[in-house]
């Protein structure tokens, strides 16, 4: 860990991209490390994922006591899971209280990094002109960000509002509105629990069903946050108890081993809320899925089959033919007129730190380095990149837990390397492209056997089918973020 009493003066000059959650984590840290520190912002506000999605029923379907940084502890939470705004409060709080707010340019959107192998430095340019040299780059710019519009035909020809879930609009017309809901992922099973009692009808167009894990929803009293306030302890018996994380252990075991005792006992949770929840018969087979539990990101919903049973909501599984100005029309010629059209149909997931153009060691892209899948060793560092962080990188772990607990995990891994640069004992570190070979390779032959490769669709998937993401345990990954492995580093002096 940083020995800051024999780093010799004056801090490392960083650069971070992004002021989302791992952004202000890398800066807090970096803050406290006494290094020289910019975090560039694209836009107006920080907050990331939390200041982009303001969709109705925006929430957070990881415990608010455990979707908050491990330092900073937040008694005033209002419920189990907080809604977005509450979240986005959260960060600006977080923002202030550690003094990073003058740390940020916003407006400053990153368009090119260019590493300079001479002197150990990355030139980082931002949109209208001016650059930054940096000994190191944090790339803390999130993974869903790009929000991905449905391939149908006629989209643009709808005459009624269209709004994609990422790009919400406070205006969009909803009460005592025909709105249609294309997708069912986490955003559009949240969209449908908020809105279907405001709308005259809504017609949820599911092209796959999802399994929905039934999970508890309370509210807290100002007698409990009066209890968290004096007794940070019972926050942490809340987010370090087996009911989350001992969940999240067996969840990740279950994961990695798909015959396993944990999968059963997670797909027979599903099964029997959906037999146990949907009272029509018909309507119960069309929200069955065909593949297994956990295959796509589970949905945690306390509420969404009790609201898809609510009259004015229609779920409609046929294809869709294409869009008109009216509305939906489906394959088997049906129409649904309809005056609001909502896309929550996800994002471009592979995309992390680019449109940025980054270009590393010898002259090579990012792009060219991940022409078949973006990719990161340990998630963390790129070969060929040298000096240069992921926070919440390529290859990293995904599922129903906090990515604030994985973004910690990677800093203090990182920090270590920081360290290296700080007591001047290296200039430049990256990995090895043979270890970062190897752990691809082993990477990629576990993910294949993980439930997210059983035979669905979902973002978890690369562009050649391969899951994405970390394909072990939890705590194997825990063990992973102790320390680097110096020996599958290049240091160069
Ligand atoms: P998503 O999980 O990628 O879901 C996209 C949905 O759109 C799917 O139902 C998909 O159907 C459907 N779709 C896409 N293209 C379509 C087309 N051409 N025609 C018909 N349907 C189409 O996106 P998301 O729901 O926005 O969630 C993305 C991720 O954000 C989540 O997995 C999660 O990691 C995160 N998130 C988290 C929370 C939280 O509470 N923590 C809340 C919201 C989102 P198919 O399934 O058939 O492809």
């Amino acid at each position: 860990m940083s020995d800051k009493t024999s780093a010799p003066a004056g801090g490392l000059k960083a650069v971070i991209v992004g002021a989302g959650m791992a952004g202000i984590l890398a800066a807090i840290k970096l803050k406290q490390r006494g290094e020289d520190f910019v975090v560039l912002e694209k836009a107006a506000r920080i907050g990331g994922t939390w200041r982009e999605n303001r969709y109705p029923g925006l929430t957070c379907d990881v415990p608010a006591h455990a979707y908050t940084y491990s330092f900073e502890p937040y008694a005033e939470w209002p419920a189990y899971y907080a809604k977005g705004p509450e979240i986005q409060a959260y960060f600006e709080m977080v923002t202030d209280k550690y003094g990073i707010r003058p740390h940020i340019r916003f407006n400053a959107e990153v368009t090119a990094l260019d590493w300079d192998e001479a002197a150990s430095q990355w030139t980082v340019r931002v949109a209208g002109g001016d650059a930054i040299v940096a000994d190191v780059v944090v790339a803390a710019s999130g993974v869903l960000h790009h929000p991905k519009l449905p391939d149908i035909a006629g989209l643009d020809s709808f005459a009624g509002t269209k709004v994609h879930s990422a790009q919400w609009r406070e205006d969009t017309p909803i009460d005592g509105k025909r709105v249609g809901l294309i997708g069912n992922g986490s955003t559009g099973v949240q969209i449908l629990t908020a809105i279907n009692k405001r709308v005259d009808k809504l017609v949820h167009f599911q092209r796959s069903p999802q399994w929905i894990m039934p999970v508890p929803y309370f509210t807290y009293s100002d007698e409990e946050r009066a209890a968290f306030r004096a007794d940070p302890s019972l926050i942490d018996a809340i987010r370090y108890n087996d009911e989350y994380l001992g969940a999240i252990k067996r969840f990740t075991d279950g994961i990695t081993d798909i015959d396993g005792p944990q999968m059963a006992e997670i797909e027979e949770y599903c099964r029997l809320n959906l037999e146990n929840s949907v009272r029509d018969p018909a309507l119960r087979e069309k929200l069955r899925p065909n593949y297994r539990a956990a295959c796509k990101r589970l949905i945690y919903s306390w509420c969404y089959y009790e609201e898809v049973q609510h009259p004015a909501v229609f779920v409609e599984t046929g294809r869709i033919e294409r869009i008109e100005p009216a509305g939906v029309r489906m394959v088997d010629g049906t129409f649904h007129e309809l005056d609001t059209l909502i896309l929550a149909t996800g994002f471009h997931a592979d995309r992390f730190i680019r449109p940025a153009g980054v270009t590393g060691t010898g002259g090579q892209t990012l792009d060219a380095a991940w022409a078949v899948r973006p990719t990161a060793y340990y998630a963390v560092t790129v070969p060929g990149f040298p000096n240069f962080i992921m926070l919440n990188g390529p290859t990293g772990p995904v599922g129903n837990f906090s990515l604030i607990d994985i973004a910690e995990m990677q800093w203090a891994y990182a920090e270590q390397l920081l360290d290296l640069l700080r007591q001047r004992k290296v200039r430049a570190f990256a990995p090895t492209a043979e270890a970062h070979a190897h752990y691809e390779e082993r990477r990629i032959a576990a993910a294949k056997k993980t439930i997210f490769g059983s035979g669905c669709t979902s973002w978890y998937l690369d562009a050649t089918g391969v899951p994405a993401s970390w394909p072990w345990s939890y705590d194997a990954f825990v063990d992973a973020m102790k320390a680097p492995v110096l020996e599958d580093y290049a240091l160069s002096a």
